[in-house]
């Protein structure tokens, strides 16, 4: 595993700042968004800095997509949304804000006009934690 001292993503992989964890396994880790677009916004990482999508060697890239899909499946099931997006930004004009390679897992609801390029608006942290323990608990009976 290679990681960068200074990157944030770095850090929650080893434990150095906290996160809601939702998902982890040998390669890849997935938690929840802090500053979420909407309830149940998480984020999937590889155990690997990678600074984004061009750069991401396939494997890595490819574990981090597979763990995507099982969040995606355990958020719809938890939540029930009108519909998920997956969502890589690539580089700061698409408004890219942390180098280390991640797939957000975006619930949307009907109507909320949530536009790509969503505000980082602080979330509440015990709503989040909450919501956390509720994907976990769908996580592995899919
Ligand atoms: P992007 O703008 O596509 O690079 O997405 C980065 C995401 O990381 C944003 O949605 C942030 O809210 C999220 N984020 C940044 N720091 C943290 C953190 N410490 N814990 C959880 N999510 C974070
Ligand atoms: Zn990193």
């Amino acid at each position: 595993m290679t990681f960068d001292a200074d990157c944030i993503f770095c850090k929650i992989i080893k434990g150095e700042i906290p996160s809601f964890r939702i998902l982890e396994d040998g390669s890849t880790l997935a938690f929840m968004d802090i500053n979420p677009g909407n309830a149940g916004h998480a984020l999937v990482i590889p155990k690997y800095h990678t600074p984004d999508f061009l750069e991401a060697p396939e494997d890595w890239l490819s574990a981090t997509m597979v763990t995507a899909q099982k969040v995606a499946r355990a958020v719809e099931k938890t939540l029930e949304p009108h519909g998920i997006n997956i969502v890589v930004a690539h580089g700061a004009g698409a408004a890219q804000s942390v180098f280390h390679l991640h797939v957000h897992v975006l619930p949307r609801a009907e109507g909320d006009d949530l536009r790509l390029n969503w505000g980082l608006v602080p979330g509440d942290m015990d709503a989040i934690g909450e919501l956390a323990e509720r994907i976990k608990a769908n996580m592995g009976v899919l």
